[in-house]
């Protein structure tokens, strides 16, 4: 029977990655370009969403019609502005969080930049701290910041009611490059994010085998790009 991963080897995987990027839908070309300068500007750019990830954020929220997102974890905004570009019917807000001087200070120049502050608005501080002064509801959630406050931010977010009956919670990098899965799990990776990589799988494991246990929600890991796990209320519509 066909498994739920393709069994890839390095090589092939991108070149699937290639392949899917060339087949679907690309990101503006303003996109584009910020992706690029990110690139060439951090040396840690490898904690940018790809391009690829910037079209299925797009669709995402093209197809979902969000009237408000919630970003925790915004880097140099390179995902805020997909959000943004996917909700241009909905004209939602869109509320990115971020602890960095130096990402808070990147990412509003590119805000700046490409034109989104009428609708972006990025908190500055830790994303803890910041869950618990926001009010209302948003429609799609997507948690992309350290690994270890992610457990967290969900029972912050569900204790609050932040999310919206049909909304989703997005949380990205539940994989930690293969290692939730198992130590063994990613021999391609460089020795010297391993160490890192691996202390996230640890954080990661105890966040995906907990969150499935609450009586709440429904969960769903879909094994695409590095893991992303889908959260919803339990009978959607229906929450008291
Ligand atoms: N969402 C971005 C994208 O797709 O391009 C990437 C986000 S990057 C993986 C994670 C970001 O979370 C970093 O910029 C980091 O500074 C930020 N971060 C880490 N810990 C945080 C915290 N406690 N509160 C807020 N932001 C935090």
């Amino acid at each position: 029977m066909l498994g739920s991963v393709l069994p890839f080897s390095e090589e092939t995987a991108d070149r699937v990655s290639q392949y899917c990027e060339q087949n679907s839908t690309a990101i503006p070309d303003s996109l584009g370009e910020h992706w690029k300068a990110t690139q060439s500007t951090f040396s840690d750019a490898d904690k940018m969403s790809s391009r690829l990830q910037g079209s299925w954020m797009i669709f995402t929220a093209q197809d979902r019609k969000p009237k408000r997102v919630l970003e925790i974890g915004c880097y140099s905004g390179y995902s805020a502005i997909a959000w943004y570009e996917g909700t241009k019917e909905t004209q939602a807000e869109i509320v990115t969080l971020e602890l960095s001087p130096k990402m808070i200070a990147a990412a509003r120049q590119a805000f700046k930049t490409y034109g989104v502050e009428d609708r972006v608005k990025l908190i500055e501080g830790p994303a803890d701290q910041t869950l618990k002064s926001l009010e209302g509801e948003f429609d799609l959630i997507f948690v992309d910041a350290n690994k270890d406050g992610y457990a967290a931010y969900v029972q912050t977010i569900l204790d609050q009611k932040l999310l919206s009956s049909h909304g989703v919670i997005l949380c990205d990098n539940v994989f930690a490059r293969g290692l939730s899965v198992g130590a063994d799990c990613a021999p391609w990776l460089n020795d010297h994010v391993r160490p890192y990589w691996g202390g996230c799988g640890k954080v990661l494991d105890v966040f995906n085998s907990s969150i499935i246990k609450d009586p709440r929600v429904d969960v769903l890991l879909m094994p695409v790009f590095d893991g992303i796990t889908h959260i919803k209320w339990k009978n959607s519509g229906s929450r008291d």
